[in-house]
């Protein structure tokens, strides 16, 4: 194997990788709760950041996860709120009237 093999890309990310203040693919996933809760410490945020410009698939996870998280949370909200109205009024027709 030569370098003469490597697409752009991974010459790049080899690079970049060998740059002292990079972090790799791993890392970076490992960073993704922080990064989206806040949590991220601004030095660790700016590599993480710097990562995410370079790498289009850490990029596509990112917005990957960004997109299950928003599902998660408006499916959560639709449970606690929604409740069919025609289910609720079959139910209190099903009743029976003791009066
Ligand atoms: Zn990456």
């Amino acid at each position: 194997m030569t370098d003469r093999k490597l697409t752009p890309r991974q010459r790049m990310q080899a690079l970049m990788f060998k740059a002292p203040l990079m972090i790799d693919c791993k890392t970076f996933d490992s960073f993704v709760v922080d990064y989206l809760d806040g949590h991220l410490p601004k030095p660790l945020r700016f590599r993480f950041e710097t990562h995410l410009r370079f790498c289009p698939e850490c990029k596509a996870f990112l917005n990957d996860y960004k997109k299950v998280i928003a599902v998660t949370q408006s499916q959560k909200e639709t449970h606690k709120v929604e409740v069919p109205h025609a289910l609720v009024e079959a139910v209190l027709r099903s009743i029976p009237n003791e009066t």
